[in-house]
């Protein structure tokens, strides 16, 4: 067996190649560090059996055929991987993190999901999450929070706290997440790793339990670049089972740089450099920025006027959306059904009494969600959102008549210390001030790592790339990590 966890899919398929582990060894590895590690609560289910078993049996296709030939059908082959819990593996619990659905077993694969079952991948168990996905900070799990990998005192961010602690704590090599307002990209941030969210309609969201749906979407967190657009090959393209899934069709990223094959001109938004940024992620992206200057990109300064609106429109739409799609878990439908004696004979009980199973925040969101949406309010907020978000995303397109990619932070600061936000849903939400704008526009971002703060934890630039540019902003990557 590999003494090391392998550093990368590369790495990985050279042990395999060179017959220096059998893919169970490697799987077997997997678990015995997870379960060594499971103070983290990286993961909500470990699939232990169904992964060893399907290690054997890619065992015995390398037997029978070299891995080459497996690789050029299946880039993933072999691969350890996480899935956030939101997300369906058939006959496999989807608890969302929630208690409302601790018992569910999905019925189906999300196409996600079977996209990387077919190019060879292992699933290792659904990765934990802010219930329903509603969160930053991986704290608000019903089935208990997940630790920072490196630090037990800080927050590993949320909301796809698990498929970001996993791959940073080598509990998986891979993982999927989903990214509403910045869920992939924020806890890839603080984890020191990289996180994709692909154009909206680029992945499809068949299979990802709804949230927001005008803003989710699903993508992959990995330990570098490479491994992150191998994933994304995987994943991305047309789904007729997705309404919303974009007719464009599957690409191959060109892996080069593309400072050095073009003439790139990045935009620094002036609304994404503002006073509360912290001083350590401030000095790291401007760094970050001077270097790509450096190797021969032009910066150009641009302005997101309406970006300061983001936090508002966002979470009257995203909650709006979430009270109508949480609405399905009625105890009858979806979700628990209560205790008989519980509802004694009123219907108003059965239905509170199954709804009483959300935690604290989900029951805001449905709260504050159905207060926009009802009559009388609705024009004033909902509506008034919708517009406020038709406007953030003219300014990106404006912006984008002049540069290829957009940069800032991620988020203003690094992972806080648990409990820090918890009093405050306000302080939460305001961490998410640069990655939500990418979602109301529906644009791709990336989150990659740039350097450590003097505590010592990651700092993470962002990358904002036009719709479906997501060779462009993936080639942006690369040229950001070969920089460290
Ligand atoms: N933190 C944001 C929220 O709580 C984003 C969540 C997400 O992207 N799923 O809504």
């Amino acid at each position: 067996m590999t003494a090391h966890p392998p550093s990368s899919i590369e790495t990985l398929h050279n042990e395999y190649r060179a017959g220096r582990c059998s893919v169970r060894e490697v799987i077997e590895g997997y678990f015995s560090r997870m379960k060594a590690k499971r103070a983290l609560g990286a993961y909500i289910s470990e699939l232990e059996q169904s992964a060893l078993s399907r290690a054997d049996q890619l065992d015995s296709q390398l037997l029978a055929s070299g891995l080459d030939i497996l690789l050029s059908k299946q880039p993933l082959w072999g691969v350890p991987v996480a899935i956030k819990d939101n997300l369906h593996i058939r006959d496999e619990l989807t608890t969302c993190g929630s208690k409302i659905l601790e018992n569910y077993r999905a019925p189906f694969d999300a196409t996600s999901v079977s996209l990387m079952r077919d190019a060879g991948s292992i699933f290792l168990g659904k990765a934990n999450l802010d219930e329903f996905a509603m969160g930053g900070s991986g704290e608000n799990s019903a089935f208990g929070p997940t630790l920072h990998p490196f630090s037990e005192a800080h927050i590993p961010g949320g909301s796809s706290s698990g498929s970001a602690c996993a791959v940073a704590a080598d509990l998986a090599l891979v993982s999927l997440g989903s990214d509403t307002g910045g869920s992939i990209r924020l806890p890839a941030s603080f984890c020191g790793i990289v996180g994709l969210k692909p154009t909206y309609g680029r992945v499809s969201r068949y299979g990802l339990v709804a949230f927001g749906s005008s803003l989710d979407q699903v993508g992959p967190l990995a330990r570098n670049m490479n491994d992150l657009i191998t994933a994304y090959e995987v994943i991305h393209g047309h789904d007729v089972r997705d309404s919303t899934s974009a007719p464009t069709p599957r690409t191959k990223i060109h892996r080069q740089s593309a400072i050095q094959t073009r003439r790139v001109r990045i935009g620094i938004p002036d609304e994404f450099f503002v006073e509360g940024l912290d001083s350590s992620v401030r000095a790291a992206l401007e760094k970050t920025i001077q270097a790509l200057k450096d190797r021969g990109a032009e910066t150009i300064p641009i302005s997101l006027p309406h970006s300061s609106s983001a936090i508002p429109v966002y979470y009257v739409i995203a909650m709006a959306e979430a009270s109508s799609n949480l609405s399905r878990y009625d105890g009858v439908r979806f979700g628990t059904r209560p205790e008989e004696a519980s509802f004694a004979n009123s219907l108003e009980g059965f239905y509170s009494g199954a709804r009483a199973l959300f935690g604290k925040e989900v029951k805001r969101r449905i709260l504050l969600g159905s207060f926009v949406l009802s009559a009388g309010y609705h024009d004033a907020y909902y509506r008034k959102a919708c517009q406020v978000r038709r406007l953030i995303a003219q300014d990106f397109q404006r912006a984008f008549e002049r540069v290829d990619i957009i940069v800032g932070p991620v988020a203003p600061g690094t992972a806080f210390l648990r409990g820090a936000h918890s009093a405050s849903p306000l302080k939460m939400y305001l961490n998410d001030l640069f990655t939500i704008p990418a979602n109301l526009a529906g644009l791709p971002a990336l989150s990659v790592p740039v350097g450590l703060d003097p505590q010592g934890m990651p700092i993470g630039i962002q990358l904002i790339a036009p719709a479906f540019q997501e060779e462009t902003l993936l080639q942006v990557g690369l040229d950001v990590e070969s920089l460290s």
